[in-house]
């Protein structure tokens, strides 16, 4: 068999939650809204690392106007997991995005901050326009407000691994989106 999919990783997973063939449905009925939406406005999609990987090179894929992309790591500091709000750029855009159309292209938004601030930032910067387009969203777990204008899935606060998403940073060769099980964190590493 080529490629990793639920049964190669069955004993780590509790069950799959979005398939292959899902996660392609969702990506192609954005792509296309958004390609109808940006024609002639030359958009940069940008790309948060590492995460958002798969889904930006499947959702430019899938667009049928000329696109731009760049890719941006970030990285936030706080108690344990949470993110605080005080991002940091590990890797920044080599693009200028003044007067630029953005869109970001992500694969989960959890509490928001994350984005909420990189939205932010790229106004300050100059773009013309920010837009997000999300695979998923944990809405149970939002604390900032973030307009997301193509909207992916919304699932519930469960952690899920697979299409770029990673424990570990393992699992983001997974070519589904699955739930974890808990004895995976359980026993330390992966
Ligand atoms: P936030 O919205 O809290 O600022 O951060 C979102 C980031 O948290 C995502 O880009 C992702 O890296 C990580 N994250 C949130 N929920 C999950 C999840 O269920 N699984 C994985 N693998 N990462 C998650
Ligand atoms: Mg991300």
């Amino acid at each position: 068999m080529v490629g990793m999919r639920i049964a190669d990783v069955q004993e780590d997973t509790d069950h799959e939650l979005i398939s292959k063939e899902e996660i392609s449905d969702i990506i192609n009925r954005a792509a296309a809204q958004a390609s109808e939406d940006y024609r002639g406005k030359n958009p940069l999609l940008v790309c948060v690392l590492k995460g958002a990987v798969n889904t930006l090179a499947a959702f430019s894929q899938a667009m049928s106007i000329p696109v731009q992309m760049d890719f941006m790591s970030l990285s936030s500091y706080g108690s344990g997991t949470e993110s605080s709000g005080k991002i940091t750029v590990r890797q920044d855009l080599s693009t200028d995005v003044r007067g630029r159309h953005v869109l970001i292209v992500e694969d989960i938004i959890d509490s928001g901050i994350t984005l909420a601030w990189l939205v932010d930032e790229l106004k300050r910067r100059g773009a013309a326009s920010v837009e997000i387009f999300a695979l998923l969203e944990k809405p149970a777990r939002r604390k900032v407000n973030v307009d997301v204008k193509y909207k992916g899935r919304e699932i519930p606060d469960e952690f899920v691994v697979g299409f770029g998403l990673d424990y570990d940073e393992y699992y983001r060769n997974l070519d589904s989106i699955a739930v974890l099980k808990p004895s995976v964190y359980e026993g330390g590493q992966a």
